[in-house]
């Protein structure tokens, strides 16, 4: 048994120095996690909470899983870190190729960074220099009928600018930020951020007067285009979180959107950044949310899930045709002079590699149907609940979307806190999650079992009642 007295003054000590993200400390109610298992974690006074939300969304094959656990302490034995400025180590190499044999086909090239916000940041800055450093001869010239004389005259220096859809979420980073679009965490720093060309979020819940569920995706498409024929010369790239918008409250996509943002951009010659931080690794039923339409993005980027949640590690893979126009003798100054000290450090790469030698050995993505179908399930039943306006569900991410009032959609004040009150009832009941605002996140470990899924439905079901009813 632990000393009380010392969990004590280790709670006195975690809200007298440590600043936790995202979060209000004035309000902040420690809560020190000790160990964890499976899917359950353990706090220091014994009590145990179910994983919800993956160790916000990063946790894949369960917490403390053998085999990643032994690849981490084989990694130890030979060496903790080698940097990739330089020169690289075994295991870093191997994951490399991993990754590229995993990916959508052409994604043969993988820059090492270490979280969401750096593989976004790395894909943007690549993106841009890309177009600084080509001038002819590229393949992503605007299919315009100039000829060739003229286009070896058009710059492409002023490519300049991204396009992103609102409530868009990229990480914090200030490049990060300046294409994300959440309000409640960005407009402070609006003053600090790059101009970027913004569209309405293609949201399937709330739809424009007039567009229906199956004209939605010609809707947010059309708009896309008219805004490409204008801008096209000034945008390096697009940047798409594939499928849905996992910060912005699980907003999902139509169906086919992806696929024809992807036509877009190789229409008018734009590059495109797929932001899989949140929906890469599974989750969204396929390895990676860009293989439900078939879509190779010029940039993957990849964090969260891909050391199974156990080390920061990220990775941007891109094309052929990015990384050989940043070919050149060193006085060209073509070098990408960016890096992150420990972008591909060995221990992150084991985690990276069992994680993904584990999809392997335990077929995870094949059995991950029934799951996906219990969770639609519960989902059916939760959204009969009245103050439920809305499930929305990809693989295992299920939003649910509390509305005071279902026939206008008009959503609960957010000072209300009506999300973090159910949260706080689950908590209670021995189910942690965390909510977006009004919206109820499910974003379990991919290795959640049935009975699991059960109870935290069971949980969010009763804190809607606690909290709504
Ligand atoms: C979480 C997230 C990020 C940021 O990842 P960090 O590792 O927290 O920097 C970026 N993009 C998406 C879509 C995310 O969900």
């Amino acid at each position: 048994m632990r000393d009380p007295s010392s969990l004590h003054v280790l709670k006195k000590w975690d809200k007298a120095h440590v600043w936790h993200a995202f979060t209000q400390m004035a309000e902040y109610e420690p809560l020190l996690i000790e160990r964890a298992d499976g899917c359950n974690l353990v706090d220091c006074d014994g009590r145990e909470y179910l994983d919800g939300v993956s160790s916000l969304w990063c946790n894949v094959h369960g917490h403390r899983h053998p085999h990643i656990d032994a690849a981490i302490r084989k990694q130890l034995d030979e060496v903790a870190h080698v940097t990739l400025l330089g020169m690289a180590h075994p295991t870093t190499v191997k994951l490399a190729r991993g990754l590229v044999e995993l990916a959508p086909v052409g994604l043969n090239h993988v820059f090492f960074s270490d979280d969401g916000a750096t593989a976004v940041e790395v894909a943007l800055k690549m993106a841009f220099q890309y177009w600084r450093q080509c001038r002819v001869g590229c393949a992503h010239q605007t299919s315009d009928s100039s000829s060739a004389e003229q286009r070896w005259a058009q710059p492409t220096l002023q490519r300049t600018k991204y396009l992103a859809w609102d409530n868009a979420y990229h990480g914090d980073t200030l490049g990060s930020v300046s294409v994300g679009g959440v309000a409640r965490f960005h407009a402070m720093f609006r003053p600090l951020l790059f101009d970027v060309v913004r569209l309405p979020v293609p949201d399937t819940y709330r739809l424009p007067p007039g567009v229906t569920t199956d004209s939605a995706c010609d809707y947010y498409l059309n708009q896309l285009e008219a805004t490409l024929k204008q801008h096209a010369n000034e945008i390096a790239a697009v940047v798409i979180e594939p499928l849905l918008q996992a910060a912005a409250g699980i907003i999902t996509h139509p169906h086919g959107f992806l696929r024809g943002v992807r036509k877009l951009t190789k229409q008018y010659g734009v590059l495109l950044i797929a932001d899989e931080v949140a929906v890469g690794f599974g989750r969204t039923g396929k390895m990676f949310a860009c293989e439900h339409e078939n879509v190779v993005p010029d940039f993957l980027c990849l964090a969260k899930g891909l050391t199974g949640g156990y080390l920061p590690l990220a990775a941007t893979l891109t094309t052929d045709e990015i990384y050989e126009a940043f070919l050149g003798r060193y006085e060209e100054s073509k070098t990408f002079f960016h890096g992150h000290t420990y972008g591909g450090n060995p221990l992150g790469a084991a985690a990276a590699l069992a994680t993904l030698e584990v999809f392997e050995q335990e077929q995870t993505l094949s059995h991950l149907q029934p799951k996906i179908d219990r969770l639609a399930e519960h989902l059916v039943r939760i959204a009969k609940n009245p103050q439920v306006g809305d499930v929305r569900q990809r693989g295992l991410i299920a939003g649910i979307e509390l509305v005071r009032d279902r026939q206008t959609k008009e959503p609960y004040p957010w000072e209300e806190k009506r999300g973090i009150r159910i949260c706080q009832h689950a908590l209670a009941e021995g189910i942690w999650l965390r909510p977006l605002g009004n919206v109820l996140v499910i974003m379990p470990p991919l290795a959640i079992s049935p009975d699991e899924l059960d109870r935290i439905c069971a949980a969010v079901e009763s804190g809607i009642a606690a909290v709504c009813g």
